[in-house]
């Protein structure tokens, strides 16, 4: 049971927007798609759910083409908040499922227990343009999930939430996950990655320009940080051989270092020149990865 896509190109006229993607996602993962504005996720997700026809290339699911007839098996989250805004959350939530091949009793169960987790039970009754637009998008959501979808696609599904919802969705797609679902999301948001995935593809301008296991990215990145928070000056440090960046922060100085050996010379350079509250080594974020793989594509 796995996901794959094999050299995917998708072109709109003159437009490229999909440019020769293969990824594989294993089944059960979390797997996380990121990229600017217009680098090509949405497309990617249309072609993998068979709404779009990719111009190149092959995607297949537990070795098939994805069928209309497998909808029951799969849930997706559209970036366009799409629910009927006449419609009961109730009326609108029976309705989907029940394309899915849900019967009703059973329907009604998850329905609730899903509106208990969100938080928002008293909603069942009312109509969906009576919700503001992060509950719209919770109920979205269950509408995704509520038919127990093996591969589950969530495009932006934080967008738009706050904090405490983004926690709620985070929880519910962690469980999503334990519980053996296949989930693929797109995010801008390089911590909600980082956190979720193992495994990811940072889309730029239709082409994958990263792709692979979190950890392998941060460690063949090669470079990492150093946080130092002391009682002196730490500006010199900028000019340290083997420091690429350096940010000076209220309480110290943060540093991007070529190599870990790096962080032990500054370390004895300044170990006797005051009082030190703070040195850390950490690894790069998803964030400096980002910036530099997708600037490099800029140049
Ligand atoms: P965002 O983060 O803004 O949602 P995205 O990564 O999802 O962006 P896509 O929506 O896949 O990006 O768009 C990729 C490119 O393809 C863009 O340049 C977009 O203008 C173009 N595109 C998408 N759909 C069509 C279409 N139906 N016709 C023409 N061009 C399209």
């Amino acid at each position: 049971m796995s996901l794959r896509l094999e050299q995917v190109t998708k072109r709109f006229g003159s437009i490229t927007a999909v440019d020769g993607v293969t990824l594989h996602i294993p089944e059960g993962e979390m797997f996380g798609l990121l990229g600017a504005n217009g680098a090509g996720k949405t497309t990617t997700f249309r072609m993998i759910l068979g709404l779009l026809t990719p111009t190149e290339g092959t995607i297949t699911w537990n070795n098939e083409p994805i069928r209309y007839d497998q909808s029951h098996l799969i849930g997706y989250l559209p970036e366009e908040r799409g629910l009927y805004p006449k419609l009961k959350v109730k009326e609108q939530l029976i309705y989907l499922a029940r394309l899915r091949g849900m019967k009703k009793p059973a329907i009604m169960k998850e329905m609730m227990d899903w509106l208990e987790r969100f938080k928002v039970p008293d909603y069942v009754d009312k109509r969906v343009e009576e919700l503001s637009k992060g509950n719209q998008q919770k109920i979205q959501f269950i509408a995704a999930v509520l038919h127990r979808p093996k591969l589950l696609i969530l495009d932006e599904p934080f967008s738009g939430l706050d904090p405490v919802n983004v926690e709620l969705l985070k929880e519910a797609v962690i469980d999503l996950k334990r519980n053996g679902t296949t989930i693929v999301f797109s995010s801008h948001r390089m911590e909600h990655v980082e956190e979720l995935c193992e495994h990811l593809c940072i889309m730029h301008r239709g082409k994958p320009v990263v792709s692979g296991a979190l950890k392998e990215i941060k460690r063949s990145f090669g470079k990492k940080n150093v946080v130092i928070h002391a009682d002196f000056s730490l500006e010199e440090l900028s000019r340290f051989p083997g420091v690429l960046k350096a940010k000076q922060t209220a309480e110290g100085i943060h540093l991007q270092i070529e190599h870990e050996d790096v962080s032990q010379r500054i370390l004895a350079h300044i170990a006797n020149k005051g009082f030190i509250r703070k040195f850390a080594l950490e690894e790069p974020s998803l964030n400096d990865i980002f910036i530099e793989k997708v600037g490099a594509v800029y140049e």
